[in-house]
Formats: structure tokens, C-alpha cells, sequence
């Protein structure tokens, strides 16, 4: 078997394998020819964690494995990340351990290329601003992961700190794009494409902010009881998904389906418009949203791509196991 380091990622896979690797593994999903597994999380009643695994198999790729971890709020002091995750993946003919790759950096690029495939298959052709909701630890991924997609003119951008905005703005320099730190509704009168990247418990972003053709991508709920868009946005969006089943119970759907404002028949995987089976959008003028809850698939997917990059280039560790 092999081991990829987490230090050695960054250098391995682009922002464009994540995006063909996330992109196929959504289509096969929707073929039905991939499978995520029932995830597991659970506060372990030790160092305040929260810990789980999300597993799959994609019969097309023959990616079959696992992501463990989850958060350990303590880590920031000891000099680690809060996140922390691994990739196990096995070998689908033997079910022997074909590799184990760090999960941390990965976590971020998966989650970034969903809401830039997303983007491709459902935003306008002729968006030109851009806005950003959230300016934490992923918000900079989706920054870079967007804004290749549409010639992007301009980037706005709000969190409720301002002042944290500053490392936004320094990617938006790098991309050479101006960047303006806007109110809410100011976002969402000027954006053409809106990524939603806070972790809240209430609706940040309201349906009266957001205006007619809009698209967008809410990527952080991920959990039970988060939210990041009133209900009513999404009531009056053409609603897409990673996966339904998670997009109902711990994505930004839950509350709508919950409320009963939207059956779960209105929500579409994003796979079936990848695979030309659902035409996407319908209209200039229509509210496009994708609920991206993030699936275990995808984390396999982007590590199988980095195995495969970290053999080519000789770094994989290659252990008797
Ligand atoms: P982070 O802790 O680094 O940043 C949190 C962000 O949320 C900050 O911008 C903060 O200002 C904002 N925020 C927190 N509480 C808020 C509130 N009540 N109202 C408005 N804004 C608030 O987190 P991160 O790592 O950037 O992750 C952001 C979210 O994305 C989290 O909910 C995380 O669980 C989720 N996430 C989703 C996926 C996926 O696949 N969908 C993957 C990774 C992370």
C-alpha cells in the first residue's frame, strides 16, 4: 500500500484535477453507479471532538474507502489545525488498504471544485460579479476554485467581521480582481454567482437580497441544524444537490423540507445535469441554488487522483502492509 503524506499534497494535485475528479464522480452518482454510505459522526466525550467517517464506492472508478475525522476545537493551541481528516482507500477486487492520504488540504479543494462545477453547469454565462458570503479557513478555495470559471470582472464580499476580510482581498489581488467588502444587500443586488461559506445556525442571506438569474452555491451546511439562506430563498431557487438524501437531513434543504415549503421532489443531483439527463437551468431570469453538503465520494475521489500523482512522481510511501 501507499502513503501520501498531507505535506506533499499541495504540490501534487491542481485546483483542475479536484475539479475533473469531483465533477465525474457527481455524474456517476447520479448514473447510480456510485454509492456514499450512511455517514457516522458522533462527540466521542474526549477532547471535546467530534469525530465520524464518510465512506462510498464508485463502481466506474473503483474508488472504494473512507474519510475519518472530524473536529478537535483544542488543536489551534497545539499547533494543528481544528479539522483533521485522513483517506483510507481499498483496493475494490481484494478490499486489501490500497493507500492512506492526508485528508486536511484535500477536504478544502473537494469542497471548492463541487461549488465551481456547480458554477459551470448552472451560472450564467455572462456573470461577471462575484460574490462571497464568509472569509474562513475554506472561503479563499472557493474564491480561487470560482473565479476561474466566468471571466469575473469584480469580486464582493461580506462576513460578520469585516476586518477578516483582509485575506479575501489578498486573493482577489492575486487574481488581479477588484474586491469591494459589501453589506448583504449590496451583495446580493450586484453578484451574478453568490458562495455561501459561514458556519451559522440562522439564515445569513436573505431572498430579498438576491437578485432574479443569480446562482448559488451554499457549501456550509453541513450539519443538522446549520443554515446559511432563508427558507423562502430557497423555496424560489431551481434547487440542486451533491446527493439528496444528505442535502434533506444536514443540508441547506433541511429546513425547507422540514418546514414543508419544498417537497424533496424539487431537488435534483447535480450529476443528472453533468450527465445531460436534467437541462439545469431554464431561464435567464430564474434562481439557481446548489446545496453542496459534501459527500465522501468526493474526498475519494480527488485522493485516488493524488495516489495516482504521488506514484508517477515517486513521493507515494510504498509499505509491505
Ligand atoms: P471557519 O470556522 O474557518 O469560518 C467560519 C466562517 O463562518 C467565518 O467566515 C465566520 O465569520 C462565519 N460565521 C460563523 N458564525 C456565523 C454566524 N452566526 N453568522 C454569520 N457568519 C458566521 O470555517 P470554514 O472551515 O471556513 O467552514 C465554513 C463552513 O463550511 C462550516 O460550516 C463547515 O462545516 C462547512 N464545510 C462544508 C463542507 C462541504 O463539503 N459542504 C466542507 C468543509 C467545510
Amino acid at each position: 500500500m501507499y502513503i501520501v503524506p498531507e505535506h506533499e499534497i499541495a504540490a501534487l494535485i491542481t485546483r483542475k484535477d479536484s475539479f475533473d475528479a469531483v465533477e465525474k464522480v457527481f455524474a456517476s452518482m447520479a448514473a447510480k453507479t456510485a454509492c456514499n454510505f450512511p455517514v457516522i459522526r458522533e462527540a466521542i466525550g474526549h477532547a471535546d471532538a467530534l469525530y465520524g467517517f464518510k465512506s462510498g464506492f464508485d463502481r466506474q472508478s473503483l474508488n472504494l474507502g473512507l474519510k475519518s475525522g472530524g473536529y478537535w476545537p483544542g488543536n489551534m493551541a497545539k499547533g494543528l489545525t481544528n479539522h483533521q481528516s485522513t483517506v483510507f482507500l481499498f483496493d475494490a477486487d481484494t478490499g486489501k488498504c490500497r493507500a492512506v492520504v492526508g485528508g486536511n488540504l484535500l477536504t478544502a479543494l473537494r469542497t471548492a471544485a463541487a461549488a465551481a462545477v456547480s458554477v459551470k453547469h448552472l451560472a450564467r454565462a455572462d456573470a461577471r460579479v462575484l460574490g462571497i458570503v464568509g472569509s474562513g479557513h475554506q472561503a479563499a478555495f472557493q474564491l480561487r476554485a470560482v473565479a476561474e470559471l466566468r471571466p469575473f470582472e469584480r469580486i464582493v464580499a461580506w462576513n460578520r467581521t469585516p476586518e477578516k476580510l483582509a485575506s479575501l482581498k489578498a486573493v482577489a489581488a492575486e487574481l488581479g480582481l477588484p474586491f469591494d467588502s459589501v453589506s448583504l444587500a449590496d451583495l446580493g443586488a450586484q453578484a451574478d454567482v453568490i458562495v455561501t461559506i459561514v458556519s451559522s445556525q440562522a439564515a445569513v442571506l436573505k431572498d430579498a437580497h438576491v437578485k432574479p438569474g443569480t446562482h448559488l452555491a451554499c457549501m456550509g451546511t453541513d450539519t443538522k441544524g446549520k443554515q446559511e439562506v432563508e427558507t423562502a430563498l430557497v423555496a424560489r431557487a431551481r434547487l440542486f444537490t451533491d446527493e439528496i438524501a444528505q442535502s434533506v437531513s444536514i443540508g441547506e434543504c433541511q429546513h425547507a423540507i422540514n418546514d414543508g415549503t419544498v417537497p424533496q421532489s424539487a431537488i435534483v443531483e447535480l450529476g443528472a445535469v453533468i450527465n445531460g439527463t436534467h437541462p439545469g437551468r431554464n431561464s435567464a431570469d430564474e434562481v439557481t441554488l446548489f446545496d453542496g453538503t459534501g459527500v465522501g465520494l468526493q474526498d475519494l475521489a480527488v485522493a485516488s487522483a493524488v495516489v495516482d500523482l504521488a506514484i508517477a512522481k515517486g513521493v507515494a510511501v510504498k509499505v509491505d502492509f
